[in-house]
């Protein structure tokens, strides 16, 4: 009879995580299993599918390969994924039916061991399940990341603000990371000042292309499941190159700290049309999924500035992004959830315009993003903030759905990090957790930062007439309406100062324009 049943998520495939501490193989057992619900409850792209499934796949693989028992449950391509809405199939429900079974064979675990999962809908499913079962359910602690739920309780008591800088400071300390003679390496804590270059007219020139990792027989196997069963599903497959092992995630690793790092820092908040992932790490999805240890990623790039391969600000820079707004955004997520979902400060209800799904658009800027996320399910960090996210945001789209999109989209999405980062940082819909004030702009900023205006048929300096640019119409229609709200917050001063300079016979026009806009669009 088994003991105990290790209960191991998607992204949880981690055979050092807390889940295995104890694993007795004579006795204890793996449970796994795929379900068309985490597919369908946000309309996933075919790619972030894809990628699960053939990562748990691998990993199921490597514990059987070592002599691990695992009851695994497999999707397959026949069984509808049934109408929109519907879940035809839960964790929850997997999980109760795996347990009748074992009842009824007198095969009964005495308990059950989950590492706390990254979705809190998960997590009370699974604590749901285990009452019906009447099964004691062990939640352990997720050692993978650096700071515990406990860690950012106590960080965010006593504070009216909460502010990333700090966090990321303590963890730098607590851990040793960057510091010399306890002192921050370059005695500066933050470079972010020396990382904001645009590449200017000649373009990026030739970009070091990320290593690739090809489908082999297993993730062949899952594309064409994924394609038969989640055929109308958002995406395509077909230059699907994500690692799915630790080894992949390993060498995805070494090729980044290799060719990118070095440039990471300064080209970190550029754009460059049909360029995506320029000196980008590629890493989020490996990360979220268990695959890498982030411990690794940080030695390796503070071993690539030691050892005078990277320069100091954008090791830096990226080690910031790792242990910096990684682990912050799950404490806020873990600390405001259940309420953060249903936060909308902005009032923002209309519904996410079409082209999110289809990339069908005039506007150059979003059909490339929007174009790449459907190709690669992939987006990186400033596209994702600056471009689908202010357009958003400027439009006035609930936040729910917007979240709902980008959970769906990415190959790296997990609630604990989307959340924060979509509804907080891009939406300003927690009224300023995430950030201290909304990232707003006008098609400028897009100008400055990029080169998609250029080829663009809309003129990012106008905000009315049959060229205005829709996000400079909407920039000043989102300030104008939100107006009394933003007053309230010094750091927005000299935007209203400049919102106070338009003549109220102009803002007329820019206000009937923007709401033209919105109701042109489907
Ligand atoms: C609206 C919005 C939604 C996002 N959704 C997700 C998501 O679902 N999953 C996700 O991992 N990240 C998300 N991010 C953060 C960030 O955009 C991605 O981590 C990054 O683009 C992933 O690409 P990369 O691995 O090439 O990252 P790089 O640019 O190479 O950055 C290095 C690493 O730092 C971490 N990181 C960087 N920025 C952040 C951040 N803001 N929050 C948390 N970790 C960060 C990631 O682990 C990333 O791999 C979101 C950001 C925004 C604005
Ligand atoms: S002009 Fe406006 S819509 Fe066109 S690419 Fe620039 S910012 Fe985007």
């Amino acid at each position: 009879m088994p003991r105990r049943l290790v209960l191991v998520l998607g992204d949880q495939l981690d055979c050092q995580s807390a889940a295995f501490d104890g694993f007795d193989r004579g006795c204890d057992r793996v449970w796994m299993a795929e379900v068309a619900e985490e597919s369908t409850h946000v309309w996933t792209h075919k790619a972030r599918i894809t990628v699960f499934l053939s990562a748990m796949r691998h990993f199921r693989a490597a514990l059987v390969a070592d002599r691990i028992d695992v009851d695994y449950t497999a999707l397959t391509a026949d069984e509808p994924a049934g109408p929109p809405g519907r879940s035809p199939g839960s964790l929850a429900d997997a999980l109760l039916e795996s347990l009748a079974r074992a009842r009824a064979a007198g095969q009964s675990p005495e308990s059950l061991i989950v590492v706390e999962p990254g979705e809190w809908r998960v997590r009370l499913a699974l604590e749901a399940a285990a009452r019906q079962a009447g099964i004691p359910l062990e939640i352990r602690t997720d050692r993978h990341f650096f700071s515990s739920r406990d860690d950012f309780a106590k960080h965010a008591q006593g504070r009216k603000q909460l502010r990333l800088e700090y966090f990321y400071r303590s963890l730098r300390e607590r851990h040793g990371i960057l510091m010399d003679d306890g002192e921050p390496a370059g005695s500066q804590w933050n470079f972010d000042a020396e990382n904001r270059g645009a590449f200017g007219k000649g373009g990026p020139g030739v970009l070091p292309a990320p290593v690739r990792f090809p489908p082999d027989a297993v993730t062949r196997g899952v594309i064409d499941l994924v394609n038969a069963r989640f055929a109308g599903h958002p995406g395509s497959l077909t230059e699907f190159d994500w690692p799915v092992t630790p080894a992949e995630a390993h060498a995805a690793l070494d090729d980044f700290l290799s060719h990118r790092l070095p440039l990471f820092g300064r080209y970190q908040d550029a754009i460059w049309t049909g360029e995506p992932w320029l000196y980008h790490s590629r890493l989020a999805q490996a990360l979220n999924m268990k695959l890498l240890d982030p411990r690794d990623v940080i030695a390796g790039a503070e071993r690539a500035w030691r050892e005078g391969r990277a320069p100091l600000e954008a090791t830096e820079g990226f080690i910031r992004q790792v242990i910096g707004w990684r682990e912050y955004v799950r404490g806020v997520y873990w600390h405001f959830m259940p309420e953060y979902l249903d936060r909308n400060t902005l009032g923002a209800d209309l519904p996410l315009p079409n082209l999110y799904w289809t990339g069908d658009t005039e506007m150059n800027c979003l059909r490339d993003a929007v174009g790449q996320t459907l190709t690669h399910g992939y987006a990186h960090h400033i596209q994702r903030l600056m471009v689908t996210g202010l357009f958003a945001l400027l439009f006035g789209v609930e936040p729910k759905r917007v979240h709902e999109w980008y959970l769906a989209v990415y190959v790296d999405a997990v609630e604990w990090v989307e959340l924060p980062n979509t509804l907080g940082m891009s939406q300003f819909a927690d009224g300023g957790v995430m950030a201290s004030k909304p990232y707003c702009a006008t098609g400028a900023y897009l100008d400055r930062m990029s080169n998609a205006c250029k080829g663009c048929r809309f003129d990012p300096k106008q905000a009315t007439g049959p060229d205005a640019c829709p996000f400079t119409t909407l920039y000043w229609d989102f300030l104008a309406r939100h107006e009394t709200l933003l007053a309230r917050n010094q750091r927005m001063t000299m935007q209203l100062k400049n919102l106070g300079r338009k003549s109220a016979a102009d803002m007329r026009v820019i206000r009937r324009q923007a709401d033209d806009l919105r109701g042109q669009m489907p």
